[in-house]
């Protein structure tokens, strides 16, 4: 724990924390571990509201949707407002709606995503479509990925709902839709725009959900490519926890530094005055 706070003198500092009006969190390996709540989160979150703060929670995991996670919580006994649960399928929708309004998708992903697009009111189509959308697809088949790939060398737009390469589970990592994306990549030749974080689109719609500024705004997650590069180069602070899938040499090695570093959410709380 010394380590720790003492690398927290360093590049960051713990007067940040003075600023932040709302904790973003990340969810798998920072609030739980499976179906497993950490004892200190709830804790975590009453320090949070107790000296006058927010939190919501943002996933990049675009095989389940706003409905299954707040559903989620609630069995771990986590009750929030629908609008404290953010989603990378809300990113990509926000930006469709702006960019691509009308304009029909092939989607490959879950039917709880595909509802979510059908909510938002994008038409998709399994012909000849404007664009493709590769999301965590745990319903994956081969069909389905011929079907995008003749898409996209057809010359269509590919967009990526969340870069994750692998998405932890209780017996270790499943491929997630990065990897999809590589797999497209390597037939196709096409690399798709990515949504979720980091993408400057997923620090936007914090702000614009939020209604904060940057430097009212920390990230807080256990993944340095995704949770602490969303905010990397902002006014938004990152705080990366110790409780999932970082390691102290991963952290040594990586150039992506986050502002601060705590063992957990417990030890964060700790620190908020
Ligand atoms: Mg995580």
């Amino acid at each position: 724990m010394d380590d720790i706070l003492q690398y927290n003198t360093g590049r960051g500092s713990l007067e940040k924390l003075g600023h932040v009006k709302m904790f973003v969190l990340d969810m798998d390996g920072t609030i739980y571990l499976g179906d497993r709540l950490f004892p200190f989160t709830r804790g975590f979150l009453d320090k949070v509201q107790a000296t006058g703060r927010g939190f919501c929670f943002f996933t990049n995991n675009s095989s389940k949707n706003r409905e299954a996670y707040l559903e989620k919580l609630g069995r771990m006994g986590i009750q929030i407002w629908p609008e404290q649960m953010l989603i990378s399928n809300g990113v990509i929708l926000n930006w469709l709606g702006q960019h691509r309004p009308g304009e029909s998708c092939y989607l490959v992903g879950t039917p709880a995503l595909a509802a979510d697009f059908q909510a938002a009111g994008v038409p998709l189509t399994d012909e000849d479509p404007d664009y493709v959308v590769l999301g965590f697809d745990t319903t994956l088949t081969y069909e389905k990925l011929c079907r995008a790939c003749h898409f996209v060398r057809a010359g269509k737009a590919i967009y990526g709902v969340n870069p994750d390469w692998n998405c932890p589970v209780e017996e270790g990592f499943i491929p997630d839709c990065g990897s999809m994306a590589a797999l497209v990549k390597a037939s196709t030749g096409v690399q798709c725009e990515f949504f979720g974080k980091p993408s400057p689109h997923t620090l936007a719609y914090m702000l614009e959900k939020t209604g904060c500024q940057p430097e009212e705004l920390a990230v807080v997650g256990d993944r340095l490519y995704t949770d602490i590069a969303v905010a990397a180069g902002t006014g938004a602070t990152s705080i990366l926890v110790m409780s999932g899938e970082t390691t102290p040499a991963m952290l040594a090695g990586s150039s992506i530094q986050p502002d601060l570093v705590f063992q957990d959410l417990g030890q964060l709380a700790g620190c908020l005055g």
